[in-house]
């Protein structure tokens, strides 16, 4: 039997069910296969009828001898099955499906899974799951062992999934194992196989895990070997454009260096330093740099800019808004004032003429670089940040705008180290992890109801004394980082509130995600210039915004935000020389999070903070990770970090002894991965 053959091929299977099943994506015996129940329920205790418990889940088999539907007084109807079993009789009870008497009563075996309960002076079994039989030894699927649960959506029941894969499997006969046997072996895995059997029909919990194990091994397996072999490749290439860093343009670069007004970190003294080794190899760079918020990546990113202007080639920055695109254009741009780079920037609404787009040395620009009529002549570097912001495919469409161009991505998203070699296997990583001297560490509080005024008049006192700024973040109204209207609404609420009645004597404005990105300019520009004493903003508008002047961030809602998400909002702040603080407003006096709460207000490292979420929340918490397709994992868990060491080095050890055009089921996995990356933004 054929595993990818289509699903219209399964036996006693309706045209309507064919079309479910495909609308979920499941196309062939294959994807049936690997449609993974997300619980189980236990109904492996068969029992004879005379022998039942009350409380018990059981499963009782034997013949119908009586159906029929009951109606109560309260509208509810109940069907009543009397089973019998040779050893005794029990009354089967259902709720409210007054077809099934009719169809029971023509049926003669039924194995039936519920719970006992006891009535007056007889056992009653609340049925569960039933299934009908042809004869009393028919092998059960849905009752008398562990049964899989499966997330029913688009009208596609439990029951009928576990019917079709259920057939599947029985009628699986060739292996399909994949993987070298030296590689199962070692890694204490279980046959390919009997994974999938025991994924679906375990014969014990052990057994579930053990198929988890398994599949969960599969699937970090091929992820991480793909990103391998993505970065072989990648090695392979050749940089048209490898950069000559001789004396004299060292000499150049320590200048630009030593006039910055401020010292480098030795943290990125050092990732600069791995840049430009990058720059000077025949392959072109593709490092990913994390740094916390307030790091100073923009810095070490405009000094390989440089070294790249001294080799006659163009920039590209990428940024993920207008706002931070705008930002960004003013430090390039006054970072190289005196250095005679001409500066540009494009966006969806300030656009470089085409013919002169040559002229520039550096582009600062939204996602409009991507625009396909745009043509760069002699781009030799692109840097993109916030890069979690934008998909595989839009990176690889900008990286397309030079040939071969050096590639350098930044994130502010602190991320474990062991996910992040496994989400960003391909790229080498560079981490900027310290901050630079004399800033001081942000005050973080948690503000109850009761003591919400009290802030708002403290908040308005360091306001008047200290011609200080502050940011007010209205609540996550939804968990997408879309921002809906609903969102925008509630904000606009909040800003009337606070512009009205809690601020009345203040500068009060709003910034949110649905407005014009020249409004949003302006409104951006104002506060800038203190025209504004308090910005109300939803949480969608945040990313790298640089205002020194603000030093206080209050966020609304905080429980709901993830800790990472957290830590960039309040990164915001805390970015002059003045003392900052961080106001986390809870909606509930006792709040279930505070523990979680607790530990961000007294910890300020990024890397810990993700840490800690990742390990309580696992790694969907981690700041725009969600949207990574890596995310979509079917089965694995990345915060299984064990098996993700193991599974990595299984790639290693892979790679150094077998040939992969050896495995063609490893080479169609891999191929599909990456075609699933692609078409996945
Ligand atoms: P991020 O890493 O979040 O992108 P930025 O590059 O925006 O951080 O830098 C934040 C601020 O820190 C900027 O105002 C920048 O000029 C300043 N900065 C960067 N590096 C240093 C340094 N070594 N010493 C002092 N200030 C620095
Ligand atoms: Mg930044």
């Amino acid at each position: 039997m054929l595993l990818s053959q289509s699903v219209e091929n399964l036996p006693r299977t309706s045209a309507v069910t064919i079309k479910r099943l495909k609308s979920l994506g499941i196309l062939t015996y294959y994807d049936l296969l690997n449609y993974f129940p997300f619980r189980y329920e236990d109904y492996s205790l068969v029992s004879k009828i005379n022998k039942i418990q009350e409380g018990e889940i059981v499963t009782v088999k034997g013949q119908v001898e009586e159906a029929k539907n009951v109606y109560t007084r309260k509208g509810i109807t109940l069907q009543k099955v009397l089973l019998n079993d040779g050893t005794g009789k029990v009354e089967l009870v259902w709720f409210n499906q007054p077809y099934l008497a009719e169809q029971l009563k023509k049926s003669k075996y039924i194995s039936v899974a519920g719970q006992v309960k006891k009535n007056v002076n007889h056992f009653a079994v609340e049925t569960k799951e039933y299934e009908i039989l042809s004869s009393l030894e028919q092998i059960t699927v849905h009752t008398g062992k562990i049964v899989p649960i499966y997330p029913e959506i688009r009208g596609i029941s439990t029951k009928t999934i576990r019917d079709k894969v259920n057939s599947v499997i029985n009628s699986m006969d060739e292996p399909i194992d994949w993987l070298p046997k030296e590689i199962i072996d070692y890694n204490n895995l279980i046959d390919e196989n009997e994974a999938y059997k025991q994924i679906h029909f375990p014969n014990n919990f052990s057994w579930a895990e053990k198929a988890r194990k398994r599949l969960s091994f599969d699937e970090l397996f091929t992820i991480q070997l793909s990103t391998s072999l993505i970065k072989k490749e990648w090695k392979k290439e050749q940089a048209t454009n490898k950069l000559i860093l001789d004396k004299n343009n060292l000499t150049k670069l320590q200048t630009f260096v030593n006039d910055l007004p401020f010292k480098l970190t030795p943290a990125q003294n050092k990732v600069y330093n791995e840049i430009l080794t990058d720059l000077k190899q025949e392959n072109p760079m593709n490092r990913f740099v994390q740094g916390d918020v307030g790091s100073g990546k923009t810095v070490v990113a405009a000094i390989a800019c440089y070294a790249v202007f001294l080799n006659g080639f163009q920039s590209l920055i990428m940024a993920p808004t207008e706002i931070l695109t705008q930002q960004h254009f003013n430090t390039i741009s006054k970072l190289f004032k005196k250095y005679g780079l001409k500066v540009g920037i494009q966006t969806g609404s300030k656009k470089i003429k085409k013919e002169e787009l040559s002229k520039y040395d550096i582009i600062v620009g939204t996602q409009a670089l991507l625009n396909k009529s745009l043509e760069f002549k002699k781009v030799g570097f692109v840097v993109i940040d916030e890069q979690h912001r934008f998909g595989v495919a839009q990176r690889a469409l900008l990286k397309q705008k030079g040939i071969n161009p050096h590639l350098l991505t930044m994130t502010a998203t602190p991320i474990p180290r062991t996910v992040a070699l496994t989400l960003y296997g391909e790229l080498d990583l560079s981490v900027i992890d310290e901050m630079p001297a004399g800033r001081i560490p942000i005050k973080t509080y948690l503000v109850s109801k009761h003591k919400r005024s009290d802030a708002y008049r403290w908040i308005e006192k360091e306001i008047k004394t200290k011609g200080c700024q502050v940011f007010i973040i209205c609540p996550l109204i939804e968990e997408s980082e879309i921002e809906t209207m609903t969102s925008v609404k509630a904000a606009k609420k909040e800003y009337e509130n606070l512009k009205n009645q809690v601020f009345k004597d203040l500068k009060v404005c709003l910034l949110h995600g649905k407005m014009k990105s020249s409004e949003k300019e302006e409104i951006m520009t104002d506060f800038k210039n203190k025209k504004y004493d308090v910005l109300v903003s939803t949480s969608v508008v945040e990313v790298g915004i640089d205002i020194p002047n603000a030093t206080i961030m209050v966020i609304e809602g905080a429980e709901r935000y993830g800790l990472a998400q957290l830590h960039q909002l309040r990164g915001r702040v805390g970015r002059g020389q003045d003392q900052s603080y961080c106001l986390l407003f809870t909606s509930d006096h006792e709040n279930p999070n505070s523990g979680r709460l607790k530990f961000f207000a007294i910890n300020t490292s990024g890397l810990k903070i993700a840490e800690f979420d990742f390990k309580i929340r696992g790694p969907g918490q981690i700041y725009g990770i969600k949207q990574h397709g890596y995310l979509d994992l079917k089965i694995a868990d990345l915060s299984d970090l064990k098996l993700v060491e193991q599974s990595r080095n299984a790639v290693y050890y892979f790679l150094n002894h077998y040939k992969l055009h050896e495995f063609p089921i490893i080479k169609d996995k891999v191929k599909k991965f990456q075609i699933n990356q692609i078409s996945r933004d």
